[in-house]
């Protein structure tokens, strides 16, 4: 029988979610979801001191808010918990000592600066930064006796070997153990390190397959090693390619490496995020960018994954978040834009009529491409909106020019029933503008009307605005232009 398929990320909660973290737990979620196993969320704080309880927080609430749910983890507990590195001390210990008394592990009693002075001897001879310990062969009884000075516990490495693993996006990949050297693995019994610490959990969780970033691929052979001496079974790996921006380059804070919940805020629905991640580094095979939740599940494979990195491109998010975004239903829409508008508008104003605020809404709603853009799309439909006098000019008209056209604008909005339609609205006007250049009326209306430079047509927005608002702001309009 196929084991069945278990596979985790490890975050380290010494920082917020990242979207780097978040693809590797989105594939590692549909891989399992695909074959109807396990998506384990572990969380790697055995670093006490930069670990923080804020981020494991934060990574909690980024991954929920993304929809990727984990089958175990530190707040759903599980069979092979617990889940969190920091409460899983006892069990490395037993593994440490194990390889400490089987001579596979020792204690090396180098101090830093002897290290770092053979880091430096090293690198000016140009040589492998490999450690190869001298007190890799002192009996365990005696290191015991020294451990009152600085010491590490280190993995006694054999030379001269191949490691060899075949990772399923890159194929056969091969170490020689000559560059890797005795390589730590714990500062001291009760402080392990991930090398370590990562090998464990995996074992001890029965992970199936290791999904995780690029830039754990020189990891692997230090794992593997101790693997072996610890007489675990390998899983599967997978290594993701690297994110990079458009340019190519390393994606960096300011190009999109940002946190999950900083796109929260910014106005991106999860499903847009879930669905752009799951297509950096990987494909359907096809031209299909949208693609939902069910249909990623289903179609996802790791040997689809590319191997050269994966471009971040901010354009194709906020592009994608606009088809989610026309996707909702205006009321879901309305409830989602609240947020933003009720920090720029009086809730009295907000929340006067609720048809009136739909409308506003599902007028935005084919050209929104993010949630946050919505306050300073629409704000003018709610205040007198402020705006330099030359905006109302449609090209080379005269201050005169203006006031006329104003003047016919107000005519025929004085002449509206009281309920219109954008249709009769458009018809009343195109009538009185006939063959002329239609800019000359509908220009300066428009920028009295809103303010702004682009816009939805003042006929779409004539049906919405009251007509004593509408008549009031070209009346502010002409003192502008006299003034
Ligand atoms: N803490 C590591 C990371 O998030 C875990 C790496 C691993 O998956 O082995 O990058």
């Amino acid at each position: 029988m196929e084991k069945p398929v278990r596979v985790r990320i490890a975050p380290s909660p010494t920082g917020p979610l990242h979207i780097g973290t978040a693809r590797t737990a989105l594939f590692n979620y549909l891989f399992a979801k695909k074959f109807g196993g396990h998506f384990i969320l572990r969380i790697e704080d055995t670093d006490l001191e930069r670990s923080d309880k804020k981020y494991e927080k934060d990574i909690f609430d980024g991954l929920a808010w993304l929809g990727i749910d984990a089958d175990e983890s530190p707040e759903k507990g599980g069979k092979y918990g617990p889940y969190r590195q920091s409460e899983r001390i006892g069990t490395y210990k037993k593994y440490l000592g194990k390889l400490l008394a089987d001579g596979a592990a020792f204690y090396c009693l180098h101090s830093e600066q002897e290290l770092s002075a053979e880091k430096e001897t090293l690198m000016a001879e140009k040589k492998p930064l490999a450690h190869w310990c001298e007190f890799r062969d002192v009996p365990l009884a005696d290191a015991e006796t020294k451990l009152g000075q600085s010491h590490v516990i280190r993995f006694k490495t054999p030379h001269n070997q191949k490691i060899v693993f075949k990772d399923i996006i890159r194929g056969e990949l091969s170490f020689d153990s000559e560059l890797i050297g005795d390589f730590s693995i714990a500062k001291d019994i009760d402080v392990p390190l991930y090398n370590f610490a990562v090998v464990i959990d995996d074992a001890e969780m029965k992970i199936s397959h290791v999904i995780r970033g690029e830039e754990h691929i020189s990891n692997t052979p230090k794992q593997l090693l101790l693997m072996v001496a610890l007489g675990f079974e390998k899983p599967g790996y997978a290594h993701l390619p690297l994110i990079l921006g458009t340019d190519r380059s390393k994606l960096s804070k300011r190009r999109g490496a940002t946190s999950v919940i900083d796109y929260k805020n910014e106005g991106y629905l999860p499903e847009a995020l879930f669905n752009f991640m799951a297509l950096l580094g990987w494909n359907p095979g096809d031209e299909r960018e949208i693609l939902s939740k069910e249909e990623l599940k289903n179609e996802f494979s790791l040997e689809k994954i590319q191997k050269s990195g994966a471009i971040f491109d901010i354009t194709k998010l906020d592009w994608m978040n606009g088809e989610y975004i026309r996707k909702k239903s205006t009321e879901d829409l309305v409830a989602l834009c609240l947020p933003y508008l009720e920090k720029i508008i009086a809730p009295e104003l907000l929340h006067a009529t609720s048809y009136k605020l739909q409308t506003i809404i599902a007028l935005e709603q084919p050209r929104l491409k993010k949630l946050s853009e919505i306050g300073e799309r629409v704000e003018y439909f709610f205040k007198q909106p402020e705006y330099d006098k030359e905006l109302l000019r449609w090209k080379k008209m005269s201050d005169t020019d203006i006031s006329a056209s104003l003047e016919k604008s107000e005519k025929i909005i004085t002449q509206f029933k009281s309920t219109i339609t954008k249709t009769e609205i458009e018809k009343e006007f195109l009538k009185e503008i006939g063959d002329g250049d239609k800019g000359i009326i509908l220009w300066p209306l428009r920028v009295a009307l809103t303010g702004k430079k682009a816009s939805p047509s003042p006929f779409e927005i004539l049906e919405i605005m009251e007509r004593d608002v509408a008549l009031e702001r070209i009346a502010i309009a002409k003192k502008k232009i006299v003034a």
